[in-house]
């Protein structure tokens, strides 16, 4: 069903390239200036739209790259982590003399293996031809489900998602969880919305899939197989949730006992299943989408046998574990589609870069050792530390102060403030590769070997206590994350750098960047699903009705706001980014207060024309700036928690009276609102 990750930024799987250099005004002596001027658009009023008056000539100066969807902070701080680790895998794959199973073997092989275009071309599909072997025996009910169970261990993503999570309502217990799966579009709207926005890419996407079944050898019957898997996933897709539904943390909150799903989906062949995940007995089980199951129960048997195959062997090839993992001819036409079509990108990334960001996604915390050991600074930790706590105390400030709720819901938020875990740089204890191994054979195989290693240490956690160590990014990430099942925020040592963060800038700055990112994830313990869940991540109700309602009301408020915001003539959708947006307001409101306990220790005077104050929002506004192509802006309107970029911007600091204050926004300026349409929640 989950991990719900409430992270900072989803990124797009693969980033950025280098061609664009960073254009921040690194100065002589090597420290970063503050505050570029060059990069804002002066011509524009703060108060009218702050992101452009901040970001406005940055933003021009800095058009995205072919390769990208996208273009900003993010990206840029990632392109650097990209090289870091490029440098790792380079020297790891170079070295002759590294250890069988050693990291640098497994690191530098897998690389290696995904950078050999002439064996990838040269291979073509032919490391899948055992798989493909497999799903041509498929000849009744109990081998759909014994191929099915495979090709799930496998990594890829057919019928339903099946992983073993915590019990939101008792989150020292591991548990089952299965929840809706098997479509590749990126949600339910893209099969049954009937905008010709949405019947265009479902075009897409058959010709999409027609190509691959070429690939498979198919020709003479691709396009009738590609409408066939269409009707196959759209018919999966009428009884599934859409993105917005799956926010509501009760709805997809079921539990049952085996047996009664067992009984309730008679088609799915339980014991197979088992057998093939090397399980032997469950007694209760987390069901996110019940109805889901069923369909694909009813469906098992609606649809023929050959009908499944067909389903299952194209899932081979376009899951997204495999798709660039093969030759060229499959990676541009996994590009047109996913890369062209979805997102608006231009050219795809060249391969030494999609390698690098496959080693990552594949087995970071095994690259992570080697980033950390060669990047790691001391230093930083210690001050992000220092900042975390400042945070949190700003927080039980702002809570105490509240005159909306009452003390008793105060008392234990301020409990559960207490008993968050922080997460900074990378993890205590390491994740053990010892079960995987990197082989020469061949690239994909790799890959289903690195599907089957996460499967199997997925699948060890049942019977055993939750693990509280575990880390669910890997230290190089740009990106930050709260989970509200562990109570806990992690900040990977990735993000900790300009312009998020800089050991040697002052306050101000810093707590507008990180300092927000921190409040952010802080926030999310209390956004619309993470207040549902009590200090050791267990979802129970602590809130007063009262308090409850008061809330909920705030949060309608901000759902209208960004209801209104309109982006390439598409409405941003309110209640998709309610816990990002509200995450968003509660971590500036905080990081802002922080600054100033801070600042009534240490007081920082005007420092390139601008206040502390002025500085907090105009580092924030820096954080994320961004450019971006309409199609994926479309794309992340859909389905995406997060808000496009600007609108993170405008949006919160359209509600802080602080903010007002540092610009002197007035009535008339159009960021402008009343007293009584602010949302004031922390
Ligand atoms: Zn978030």
């Amino acid at each position: 069903m989950k991990k719900v990750f409430y992270s900072l930024s989803l990124l797009l799987a693969g980033i950025a390239i280098v061609t664009t250099s960073c254009n921040h005004g690194a100065s002589t002596d090597g420290l970063q200036n503050e505050i570029v001027l060059s990069n804002f658009d002066t011509t524009v009023k703060p108060g009218n739209d702050f992101f452009e008056y901040v970001n406005g000539t940055w933003l021009k100066n800095n058009p995205i790259p072919a390769s990208e969807a996208r273009w900003g902070s993010f990206d840029i701080a990632n392109d650097s982590n990209i090289a870091r680790v490029h440098k790792i895998l380079m020297d790891a794959s170079a070295d002759k003399s590294k250890a069988p199973n050693s990291i640098p073997q497994k690191v530098g092989d897998f690389y290696a293996m995904a950078l050999d275009s002439d064996k990838l071309n040269k291979d073509g599909i032919s490391p899948l031809k055992d798989e493909l072997a497999n799903i041509n025996k498929v000849s009744d009910n109990k081998s759909l489900w014994e191929e099915c169970a495979r090709l799930m261990k496998m990594g890829s993503n057919v019928m339903f998602r099946f992983s073993v999570g915590q019990d939101d309502k008792i989150s020292t217990k591991e548990i089952c969880q299965f929840s809706q799966g098997g479509m590749l579009l990126p949600g339910k709207d893209y099969y049954v919305d009937t905008t010709a926005r949405m019947k265009k890419i479902r075009t897409a996407y058959v010709e999409y899939l027609t190509q691959l079944f070429g690939q498979l050898g198919e020709e003479s019957v691709a396009a009738q197989n590609a409408e066939k898997v269409l009707h196959m996933e759209t018919e999966m897709a009428n009884s599934a949730m859409t993105n917005i539904e799956t926010r509501d943390v009760h709805a997809v909150y079921n539990k049952m006992t085996f047996a009664d799903l067992e009984k309730m989906t008679p088609s799915i062949d339980w014991t197979t299943c088992m057998n093939v995940w090397g399980l032997k007995s469950i007694d209760t089980v987390l069901v996110a989408q019940p109805k889901f199951m069923v369909q694909i129960s009813d469906l098992t048997k609606s649809f023929s046998i050959d009908d499944w195959k067909t389903y299952l062997r194209v899932q081979l090839l376009a899951t997204e574990s495999i798709r660039y993992k093969l030759s060229d001819a499959i990676a541009d036409i996994n590009f047109n589609f996913w890369g062209k079509t979805l997102s608006g990108t231009k050219v795809m990334k060249p391969r030494w870069r999609r390698s690098v960001e496959a080693t990552n996604a594949a087995i970071g915390e095994l690259v992570g050792q080697l980033y950390v050991a060669k990047y790691f600074s001391a230093e930083t930790k210690e001050r992000v530390h220092t900042m975390v706590t400042n945070i949190i105390t700003a927080y039980k400030e702002r809570i105490n102060n509240l005159t909306w709720m009452s003390p008793e819901t105060k008392k234990f938020a301020i409990g559960k403030l207490d008993k968050i875990t922080l997460k900074l740089c990378y993890p205590d204890k390491w994740r053990d590769y010892s079960a995987l191994e990197i082989k020469n054979d061949a690239y994909a195989l790799n890959a289903f070997r690195v599907g089957e290693y996460k499967f199997n240490y997925n699948l060890n956690k049942l019977g055993k206590p939750v693990d509280r160590t575990e880390w669910g990014m890997s230290p190089q990430t740009v990106n930050a994350y709260y989970e509200p099942t562990l109570n806990e925020i992690c900040f990977p040592a990735g993000i900790l750098q300009f312009p998020f963060f800089e050991a040697n800038r002052d306050d101000a700055m810093n707590y507008g960047g990180i300092g927000a990112v921190i409040g952010h994830e802080l926030t999310h313990g209390f956004d619309d699903q993470g207040n549902q869940y009590d200090g050791d991540g267990n979802m129970r109700k602590w809130w007063t009705d009262a308090d409850s309602t008061h809330y909920f009301d705030k949060l309608g408020l901000v759902i209208r706001q960004f209801d209104d915001f309109v982006i390439d003539s598409v409405h941003v959708k309110g209640k998709l980014t309610i816990g990002e947006n509200t995450a968003d307001l509660g971590g500036i409101t905080i990081a802002y207060q922080a600054l100033e306990n801070d600042l009534k220790q240490h007081p920082e005077g005007i420092v390139d024309g601008f206040t502390p104050e002025q500085r907090f929002f105009i580092s924030l506004a820096q954080i994320w700036r961004q450019n971006a192509r309409p199609a994926y802006i479309r794309q992340m309107v859909n389905t995406n928690p997060h808000a496009p970029a600007n609108f993170r911007v405008l949006g919160p600091l359209a509600n802080m009276s602080e903010f007002y204050k540092a610009f002197n926004v007035k009535p008339g300026d159009a960021m402008y609102r009343s007293d009584s349409l602010r949302a004031v929640i922390w």
